[in-house]
C-alpha cells in the first residue's frame, strides 16, 4: 500500500517525532496552520473514519486521549486547542489514513474555512 503516513510511521519518511506508542503516532505538520500542529494517526492503517469500525473505538479514543496529553505537556489544555479530522474530499481530507489534527497557539475563529 502506497500511504505516506504508513511509511512516516514505518520511518521509511522521516518527520518530527512528537509521541509514538505500541498503537499511535503523532508528529508535526509539515505546512503548519498554527504555533501548534500535530498530526495523532494510528498505526492501523484506515483510509476515512467512514472505515473505522466497533473494534477500532479502543484506537480511535486513544487518538483522542493522545491529543489531550500532547496539549497538556504544550501547555495549552487551559488556553485551548482544536482536533479536526477531515473526512473525503469535500472536508479537504488529502491523506487518506485518518488522523486527528491538534491545532493551538492562536486564536480559532468559527466557522471554519
Ligand atoms: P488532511 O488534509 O486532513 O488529509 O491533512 C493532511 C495533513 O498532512 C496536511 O496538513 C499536510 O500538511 C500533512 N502532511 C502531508 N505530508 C506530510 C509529511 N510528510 N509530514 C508531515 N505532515 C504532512
Amino acid at each position: 500500500m502506497d500511504c505516506i503516513f504508513c511509511k512516516i510511521i514505518d520511518k521509511k519518511i522521516p518527520s518530527k517525532m512528537v509521541y509514538e506508542d505500541e498503537s499511535v503516532y503523532a508528529f508535526e505538520d509539515i505546512h503548519p496552520q498554527a504555533p501548534i500542529h500535530i498530526l495523532i494517526v494510528p498505526k492501523k492503517h484506515i483510509d476515512t473514519i467512514l472505515e473505522a469500525k466497533a473494534e477500532d473505538n479502543e484506537l480511535v479514543g486513544q487518538m483522542f486521549q493522545t491529543a489531550n496529553k500532547i496539549a497538556d505537556e504544550r501547555g495549552v489544555a487551559q488556553r485551548g486547542f482544536r482536533l479536526v479530522l477531515n473526512c473525503n474530499s469535500e472536508a479537504g481530507q488529502s491523506v487518506y489514513h485518518i488522523h486527528l489534527h491538534l491545532l493551538a497557539g492562536r486564536a480559532m475563529h468559527w466557522p471554519p474555512g
